[in-house]
């Protein structure tokens, strides 16, 4: 059924507690946790708890839920105290664009100066 855990997912396994993660912030719907391979002082990935490949899919078949991701990442960033310096979030949607993990996710980044356009 849509929405289900995934076997293979990395990001279900990370929700269900059997892949370890520094976890930073949960809601019923969302879990929040520090990248393992951080690309700023604030690198934090906010997860819906259900599978969909990516954030698109979400927001058609979940649109609540995708609305709690964005809220969430604007609550980590204030959590981290980066709102107030301005802070990206990001939606690596398809392999070409960095996408590696198919379960859809916020990157929420800052702590540090962003240049635009990003690479
Ligand atoms: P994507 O490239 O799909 O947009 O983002 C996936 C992100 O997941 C990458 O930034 C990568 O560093 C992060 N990542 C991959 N494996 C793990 C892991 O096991 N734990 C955590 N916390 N982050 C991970
Ligand atoms: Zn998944």
């Amino acid at each position: 059924m849509a929405g289900e855990p995934q076997a293979d997912c990395l990001f279900c396994k990370i929700v269900s507690g059997d892949v370890p993660a520094t976890v930073v912030k949960e809601t019923d719907t969302t879990v929040a946790f520090r990248d393992i391979n951080p690309q700023a002082p604030t690198h934090v990935l906010v997860i819906p708890r259900v599978h969909y490949p990516d954030a698109a899919s979400l927001a058609v078949a979940e649109p609540q839920i995708a609305a709690d991701v964005l809220r969430e990442a604007a609550e980590v960033a204030a959590q981290d105290k980066v709102d107030a310096g301005g802070y990206r979030i990001v939606f690596n949607t398809g392999s070409g664009a960095g996408q590696t993990v198919f379960h859809a996710h916020a990157h929420v980044l800052g702590g540090r100066g962003l240049n635009w356009p990003p690479g």
